[in-house]
């Protein structure tokens, strides 16, 4: 009870003034210091729990704080952030008692119907004198270009605007809106996720997305370096005379395993000339490969075993005509050379944008207030609105505070 009462006692006393006085926080002064200096029993700051006693450590050296004094008690009002405060209150008889507490603060409602006269931004500031809003009317339609807005075209515009001791704190929070841009409607509302989305539930916000393409063909082996590119003519170490290189050399350790570049089925395995131990593999598209030069084979295979991408199929060697360990490898297409090169490629990720669809519960619960909504942009393009005003930047007065 004491807990709703408090609260009540407060309002009253500020309602009416009672000798209610500003203080500034002392430099240098703990919040332990602060309740000895006051003969307040320091236990009750040992009572708190962690979390508290730390909060209490952010009270800054100038803060304003109001001290409320009553025939019974004396209450201590200091702000720690924007939207806490520690209340310390002190019995004349009794128990004191310290707790944090919300500072209070109003919300306002404001709601706008304008039509444009001349831009949408400039009219809008016109009637409100607040640049967060504008902003917020950018961040409602993220993925629309406001700026097509043309003259007769509408904004309609419903949000909150937290309010204390007459100033803004924090930015608006539009709720719904809905604009013309060359006549045609665009709704916007705020759901539960802080996003905003229209009666469809489609998002007015192009995500983007990491997403990860995976290459058709992979490099037959790693840790390895290109010690041969693909080439129609180049000097041939060995045979000392200009011939074409129809594949890369992947240089690596003697027993490497060399994996399958794509799936496919083995149609050739055995001993080819200067290739010496070798592989060819079928896959889709006309496509083949071969892995020449092995150590070794990959125990179970066999011509006609399938294999997947990335299979171990042997090891690397230096059989046939090679200076040392490597794999050669080839691709063909319908029996024509290719560069491997064009075709072999790690999995990359690549940027995509996506647009978020509500579902489900968050999507029912949209359409309520989608329904919700419809009368109040009815009846709004017949009462005007009611904008808050922003006067010299910070105070804000409603339509009626103005008239009054
Ligand atoms: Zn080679």
């Amino acid at each position: 009870m004491r807990n709703i009462l408090i609260p009540f006692i407060l309002l009253l006393a500020l309602s009416l003034n009672l000798s209610a006085k500003t203080y500034h926080w002392k430099k240098g002064v703990s919040f332990l210091s602060f309740l000895r200096n006051n003969g307040i029993s320091q236990k009750l700051y040992y009572e708190l729990d962690g979390d508290d006693k730390e909060l209490l450590a952010e009270i800054k050296a100038g803060q304003s704080y109001k001290v409320l004094r009553h025939k019974k008690r004396t209450i201590f009002l200091i702000p720690i952030t924007d939207d806490l405060q520690v209340e310390v209150i002190k019995e004349k008889k009794g128990r004191d008692k310290i707790s944090l507490k919300p500072i209070p603060f109003e919300t306002l409602k404001g709601s706008i119907h304008l039509t444009i006269k001349n831009s949408w931004d400039k009219d809008l500031y016109k009637k409100t004198h607040s640049k967060a809003l504008i902003k917020k009317l950018k961040e409602s339609y993220q993925s629309l270009n406001l700026n097509k807005m043309k003259k007769g075209d509408e904004i309609n515009i419903f949000y909150t605007q937290k309010r204390r001791d007459g100033k803004a704190i924090s930015s608006p929070t539009i709720e719904a809106a809905m604009i013309t841009i060359n006549k045609s409607r665009y709704y916007s509302y705020l759901a539960d996720d802080g996003s905003y989305y229209d009666s469809t539930g489609k998002e007015y916000k192009k995500r983007v997305v990491l997403k990860k393409v995976h290459s058709a063909f992979i490099r037959p082996v790693t840790h390895c370096v290109v010690s041969s590119r693909f080439s129609r003519s180049r000097y041939h170490p060995i045979l000392h005379r200009y011939r074409a290189h129809l594949g890369i050399d992947y240089a690596a350790c003697w027993g490497t395993p060399i994996r399958a570049t794509a799936s496919g089925k083995i149609i050739k395995k055995g001993r080819r000339g200067g290739y010496g131990n070798c592989i060819t593999i079928k896959h889709s598209n006309g496509m083949q490969s071969l892995y020449a030069h092995m150590s070794k084979y990959k125990r179970g295979l066999h011509v006609g075993s399938y294999v997947k991408q990335g299979t171990v199929i042997g090891y690397v060697g230096s059989t046939g005509v090679s200076t040392g360990p490597h794999l050669h490898f080839g691709l063909y297409k319908r029996g024509k050379a290719i560069n491997p090169a064009r075709y072999v490629h790690a999995d990359r990720t690549k940027k995509t944008t996506i647009v978020k669809r509500l579902k489900g519960k968050e999507y029912r619960k949209l359409r309520k207030k989608v329904v919700a909504y419809r009368k109040k942009f009815r009846r709004i393009s017949k009462t005007g609105g009611s904008p808050i005003y922003v006067k010299n930047g910070i105070y804000l007065i409603t339509s009626k505070e103005r008239k009054s």
